[in-house]
């Protein structure tokens, strides 16, 4: 008898520990549960927002940065000369003395000719005798990309737009002042887009 009271005794500690520990337990993921609950709602009500956001087109107006422009060869064939092509997607290399801007000097803005992205400006450009359009910087260090080009069996830097990876030329450390760079880049890359005041210079 005094040991089935143990017993009973034992068993209803037990039951009162279990009951505790599984009220603790119940506890523990209730919190975490509401935790999860109340991101549950939200992310509910942002994923309706967001669609709605999306819908209305407020995504593309927020995003300041250009999206990176990515086509198909068809679709840059579509675009481009069969020389701008050649170039700015094959990577080639226009005759020296054969492009349209080595010996321009108008005032504006060159524009990369596949995705109009800006990317020098004629204040930067110098005679370098060369026979191509070249420029000691381009209008920001991140609308371009380099990298190591050995092609054709000597060391060089490519040059290329950041934007849509189109092939700009190439980039020397003979340049003039203030850089000491020589953005030698081919026309066919290249969409003068000229400006009509000259007077006008941003400060
Ligand atoms: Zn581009």
């Amino acid at each position: 008898m005094f040991k089935r009271c143990r017993l009973a005794q034992c068993l209803t500690l037990l039951t009162t520990l279990s009951i505790f520990s599984a009220g603790s337990a119940v506890e523990t993921p209730k919190k975490s549960g509401t935790t999860s609950k109340s991101k549950a709602p939200s992310r509910q009500t942002s994923d309706s927002s967001d669609s709605t956001v999306g819908k209305s087109g407020n995504d593309k107006s927020t995003a300041k940065k250009p999206a990176k422009v990515v086509k198909s060869a068809a679709e840059w064939r579509k675009q481009l000369t069969p020389m701008q092509y050649k170039v700015a997607r094959l990577k080639s290399t226009e005759d020296a003395f054969s492009g349209e801007y080595w010996n321009c000097s108008k005032t504006g803005i060159y524009h990369c000719v596949c995705c109009d992205e800006p990317l020098f400006d004629s204040r930067t450009k110098f005679n370098s005798g060369t026979g191509w359009p070249s420029y000691w910087q381009p209008v920001a260090a991140d609308i371009i990309k380099t990298r190591q080009d050995v092609s054709d069996g000597t060391r060089r830097v490519e040059v290329m737009c950041k934007r849509c990876d189109a092939h700009l030329g190439h980039v020397f450390g003979d340049g003039p002042a203030p850089t000491g760079l020589r953005y030698c880049i081919n026309s066919a890359s290249l969409k003068l887009e000229e400006k009509s005041d000259k007077e006008k210079t941003p400060k």
